[in-house]
């Protein structure tokens, strides 16, 4: 499997080659035009360009590579801390980061991408079997850093690079409480045209006095993503491995549609949930018929996928008529259907007008058998998780001109 590379994926997390005069901790803007104004702002620059360095001394450090012609020269200033990184490390203009005094670098924003997301907790009180990113405890302080760099983050992207879209996700981000409140109404107060993406299990949301205030702070962009994975509890409470989660979901739900929250219905597709598919979409067209669209979601193989895989993986070939029978359930009902990161190659050709390019850019991988393929244009290829001992269907096969 071939995992593009990837210019500019939005979490970053890498560590400096060396570092020369950092002592504290950094926090900002990266700025890669040394014509602007440079006061208060991390300064990237990029060994591709040869222009005279700019006055310094207000800036909070310099990126750049060893293999910048301008290195001597930066070298020798020593006000200023310097960070030197890769030289197919690449941040742009308006990105949001954070350097660590050792030289750890992430990146809280970027500015060109259109899949900006806010993990707000890595805290969850379901323990899916299929989870691509097993919860992990995490302390009331730790909380409130997250927010607060949250908080600091949305201060500092500019107006033209706000997304149209922003995800927040975790974890299970109601776990915050209060703090996604403050969170979500972040967002909304600084870009009140953005669309909340809020990706949640729903349990919390049971609790109709914190729905209406979340719908209140989102100002009505929120679009919450809430998975569902059976049409009875049996089913539902297993994947989740949580009793009473299906009752908490679907009052969740509820909740939603009576405080204006519109919703993305979330259906991960494992051996277990395909086997009942069918039900599950005619649960949904006649119980949930209210949700904006349903999202039939092909596995992530990692975490406890990966640990569970006998007892969760099953080759999405093997359930294309599956597919094909729940999308008729859900077309008769005119519910709206999509169908999230399956290639066009291993479902039926009625399924295929539904499948989306839904893999975002820094997760995705093609296989080699892609190369040839016409229809690679309009595909959602891999996760970069799928590998030769972790595939994901022995029936890849690229589409032909006629
Ligand atoms: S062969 Fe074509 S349809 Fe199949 S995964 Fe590759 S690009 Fe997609």
């Amino acid at each position: 499997m071939n995992t593009l590379y990837a210019e500019d994926t939005l979490f970053l997390s890498m560590q400096a080659e060396s570092i020369l005069h950092l002592s504290t901790p950094l926090f900002g803007k990266v700025m890669t035009d040394t014509h602007a104004d440079l006061a208060g702002t991390i300064l990237y620059l990029s060994s591709h360009t040869q222009e005279p360095l700019p006055p310094l001394h207000h800036v909070y450090a310099i990126i750049c590579t060893n293999k910048d012609p301008r290195f001597e020269i930066i070298k020798l200033q020593d006000a200023v801390p310097i960070i030197v990184v890769a030289s197919d490390v690449v941040f742009s203009q308006g990105d949001v980061i954070t350097i660590s005094e050792r030289g750890r670098i992430h990146r809280n924003f970027r500015a060109r991408s259109q899949n900006n997301a806010f993990l707000v907790t890595e805290s969850c009180n379901n323990l899916c079997i299929m989870c691509p990113q097993p919860p992990k405890p995490q302390s009331m302080g730790s909380h409130e850093s997250i927010e607060q760099r949250i908080l600091q983050t949305l201060e500092l992207i500019d107006n033209e690079n706000f997304p149209a879209t922003f995800c927040i996700t975790g974890g299970e981000p109601t776990m915050r409480k209060e703090g996604l409140l403050r969170i979500v109404e972040g967002i909304s107060v600084r870009s009140p045209q953005t669309l909340i993406h809020l990706l949640t299990n729903g349990r919390y949301l049971s609790n109709e006095h914190y729905t209406a205030r979340l719908a209140q702070a989102g100002g009505h962009q929120l679009l919450a993503g809430i998975p569902l994975f059976g049409h009875v509890s049996d089913i539902h409470d297993y994947v989740v491995q949580c009793e009473g989660a299906f009752e908490q979901t679907m009052a969740g739900l509820l909740n939603c549609y009576k405080h204006g929250i519109n919703i993305e219905l979330r259906v991960v597709l494992t051996k277990v949930t395909v086997t009942y598919l069918k039900a599950l979409a005619e649960f949904i067209c006649r119980n949930l018929f209210f949700v904006k669209h349903v999202a039939l979601m092909g596995m992530e193989n990692m975490g406890l996928a990966k640990l569970n895989r006998d007892t969760v993986f099953i080759d999405p070939w093997e359930y294309k008529d599956e597919l094909s029978a729940a999308i008729e359930v859900f077309e008769f009902y005119g519910i709206d259907v999509r169908i999230f990161n399956l290639p066009l190659c291993v479902v039926n050709p009625d399924t295929r007008p539904y499948c989306k390019q839904s893999i975002s850019d820094f997760k995705n991988s093609w296989d080699t058998a892609c190369d040839s393929c016409v229809k690679r244009e309009s595909c959602c290829g891999f996760f970069n998780s799928s590998t030769e001992k972790f595939w994901l269907s022995r029936h890849i096969k690229p589409f032909v001109a006629v």
